[in-house]
C-alpha cells in the first residue's frame, strides 16, 4: 500500500508517500505560496508516486464538516490569498484517490497516539507552541472536531501581576494563550525572538506560567491520560520541568490519579517531531483507504 501524506502548514507543505506500517518511503517539500502555484507543486509530487489514498493535516481554519458543501476547504484563513480554498476538492479532481482531511494538529495527536508519546492511549492533547498555538484531541479514540473544530490557543487566560505587556498580541484577543504564549509574543514581550534568551531568563516562567494554564484546562475538560507539547518554542528544555510546576500549583491537589503522580510522562514532549503530521496524515490515509 502507498499512502500519499501532505502536510499542508502555512509557511510549507510537505508530500511524502508511507507504506502501512508508516515507514516513509519519500518525502520532499515546498514553500506555500500563492495556493494555484503551490498545488501545482503538490500535485505533481503525488501524481508521480502511484499512491492507493492521500490524508491531508491542514493548517485551519478548515472546513471539517462531512455534511457542508465546502468540506475540506480552508475558511476565515489569516493567509487572505487561501480563503475559502477547496484543498479537498482541488486534490480530490487531480488525484482520484480517496482523501482524508483533518487539522495538523489532530494529525499530529493521533501520530502519537498510534507510534510516538502516547502510543496505546486513547485519550491525549497535543498542543503546538510556535508561531500560533494549537491543540489536537484525541477523545475516548476519536480525534475531536465538535461544531467547527478546537482553537485551544484562543482560550482565555489569566495575565500574570508581573506581565511586561498590557494585552497579548492576538489582534483578536487582548488575554488569550495565542496572544501570552505564542512565539511573536516573546518577540514582543522581550524585543528579541525567544531562542535568543538564556535559559534562566525569566521569560521562560512566564511562558510556561501560560502553557500551564492550557494544560490544566485540558486535565478539567477532556480529561487526557497525556499532554504533549511541540512546535518550535517547545525545543526550550527548561520549558518541561517549569511547566509541571506551575500545572501542579495551579491543580491545588484537586485531581487524583495514578498518571497524575509522575508528571514527567504525564506532560512530556511528542516523540515523532519532525515527522508527526506527515505520519498522521499517513494514519488519515491509511483509515479512507480502508473504509
Ligand atoms: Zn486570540
Amino acid at each position: 500500500m502507498r499512502l500519499g501524506a501532505l502536510e499542508a502548514g502555512g509557511t510549507k507543505m510537505v508530500m511524502g508517500v508511507l507504506d502501512e506500517n508508516m515507514k516513509i518511503l519519500s518525502s520532499t517539500s515546498c514553500p506555500t505560496r500563492l495556493p494555484a502555484e503551490t498545488m501545482q507543486d503538490v500535485t505533481a509530487f503525488f501524481a508521480n508516486e502511484s499512491i492507493d489514498a492521500l490524508g491531508i493535516a491542514s493548517f485551519g481554519p478548515v472546513n471539517l464538516n462531512k455534511q457542508s458543501d465546502t468540506f475540506g476547504s480552508i475558511t476565515n484563513s489569516p493567509k487572505l490569498a487561501w480563503r475559502n480554498f477547496p484543498m479537498l476538492d482541488n486534490l480530490r479532481e487531480a488525484l482520484n484517490v480517496p482523501i482524508a482531511i483533518d487539522t495538523d494538529v489532530n494529525a499530529a495527536a493521533l501520530a502519537e497516539a498510534t507510534l510516538g508519546a502516547a502510543k496505546g492511549l486513547r485519550d491525549c492533547v497535543y498542543f503546538t507552541v510556535g508561531t500560533g498555538i494549537g491543540a489536537g484531541v484525541l477523545s475516548e479514540g476519536n480525534l475531536v472536531h465538535g461544531m467547527i473544530h478546537p482553537e485551544w490557543g484562543h482560550t482565555v487566560v489569566a495575565r500574570r501581576d508581573d506581565e511586561p505587556l498590557t494585552r497579548g498580541v492576538c489582534p483578536y484577543h487582548a488575554h488569550c494563550a495565542e496572544g501570552y504564549a505564542s512565539g511573536p509574543s516573546m518577540q514582543t514581550r522581550w524585543g528579541v525572538p525567544g531562542q535568543d534568551l538564556p535559559d534562566d531568563h525569566r521569560a521562560w516562567d512566564l511562558e510556561a506560567y501560560y502553557l500551564a494554564q492550557l494544560c490544566l484546562t485540558a486535565m478539567m475538560t477532556v480529561s487526557p491520560s497525556r499532554i504533549l507539547l511541540g512546535g518550535g518554542v517547545m525545543h526550550r528544555d527548561v520549558l518541561f520541568p517549569l511547566i509541571r510546576k506551575h500545572v501542579t500549583q495551579l491543580l491545588g491537589g484537586y485531581l487524583e490519579h495514578e498518571r497524575l503522580n509522575d508528571m514527567d510522562t504525564y506532560i512530556c514532549a511528542p516523540a515523532l517531531y519532525p515527522d508527526s503530521g506527515l505520519i498522521g496524515a499517513g494514519l488519515l490515509a491509511k483509515r479512507v483507504k480502508k473504509r
